[in-house]
């Protein structure tokens, strides 16, 4: 369900609100307090970060925002607290620009926050393999080539020179009505993605890709399934790669949209970031809940 504007600022008016939050997803799990060791309560003090044992003879401090992104800014909370709600409900993500726009906040600092979200955004929460109906594929993002796909891949399959290549490669794992993997590879190669395939994707299971020689080969506990695109082979039931394709297209829309330009280096935040959308796709408010979790 989507997560509306109108919500988000009835959930989260203020900082106080944003603290108990912080406090809650933290601190409420406790057992007892852990200076006393009883089970007390902890109240808020009011003008400062921190919420106090309420036993007298305790009077122990817990500072919900310590080691979190929250703790040496300058930006409130409700401020952070919407940047998450903007970058999880946009589709094509958020640019360090609209940021500043809309805090009136230095870009540097907009920009940080970004990337400090996006960290958040890391590893789906994912665990074991894919299985069933898995498409896997790759593609490349960044330079000037970006329709020359197809060329440039060959290019890089014949001379190696994948690792020079201005391109960064992306490999997507992506199970059918399922979870995605994804990972920026060296090169794509059949040494770069068949062990990666087997690391990632369970015995048994259907691995459908394009004609790409880099999977030709694969372990033979896969039933590979081939789509020939050059052929214009037509799509004959479930035996498509439409989905992974899908999910790249947003991908290079929000990189090429949105951000314009992303540097080799930052680039895993950003597919990271659409990885953890499609898999939180349709849901709004737990896509925003769960990056709150993890900032704790
Ligand atoms: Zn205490």
């Amino acid at each position: 369900m989507k997560y509306t504007i109108n919500k988000f600022r009835k959930d989260y008016p203020n900082d106080d609100v944003c603290l108990d939050m912080i406090f809650k997803l933290r601190f409420a799990k406790m057992p007892c307090c852990p200076q006393c060791s009883q089970q007390t309560t902890f109240k808020r003090i009011v003008g400062r970060r921190c919420y106090q044992c309420s036993d007298k003879d305790c009077q122990y401090q817990l500072y919900p925002t310590a080691g979190t992104v929250f703790e040496k800014t300058k930006t409130s909370l409700v401020d952070w607290f919407y940047v998450i709600y903007l970058m999880t409900s946009t589709r094509n993500g958020v640019s360090g620009k609209e940021i500043q726009r809309q805090l009136g906040v230095t870009y540097k600092c907009a920009w940080r926050m970004g990337h400090q979200i996006r960290l958040l955004m890391a590893n789906g929460g994912l665990e074991g393999m894919l299985s069933g109906v898995v498409e896997v594929d790759e593609t490349y993002i960044g330079g000037k080539a970006q329709n020359k796909h197809k060329k440039v891949r060959e290019a890089v399959n014949q001379n190696g020179k994948g690792v020079n290549s201005p391109k960064v490669a992306v490999m997507a794992m992506l199970e059918r009505d399922g979870n995605i993997r994804t990972q920026i590879i060296p090169k794509a190669t059949g040494a770069v993605l068949k062990p990666i395939i087997n690391d990632n994707v369970k015995g048994g299971s259907v691995v459908i890709t394009d004609g790409h020689r880099g999977y030709k080969g694969l372990d033979t506990s896969f039933e590979h399934s081939v789509v020939n695109h050059e052929q214009d082979e037509y799509v004959i039931g479930k035996m498509h790669t439409n989905t992974v394709e899908g999910y790249f297209s947003h991908l290079k829309r929000t990189i090429k949209g949105t951000h314009i330009h992303v540097s080799r280096k930052h680039m895993k935040k950003y597919v990271d970031e659409c990885t953890f959308k499609y898999i939180h796709r349709s849901k709004g408010q737990e896509m925003f809940h769960t990056i709150l979790s993890r900032v704790v």
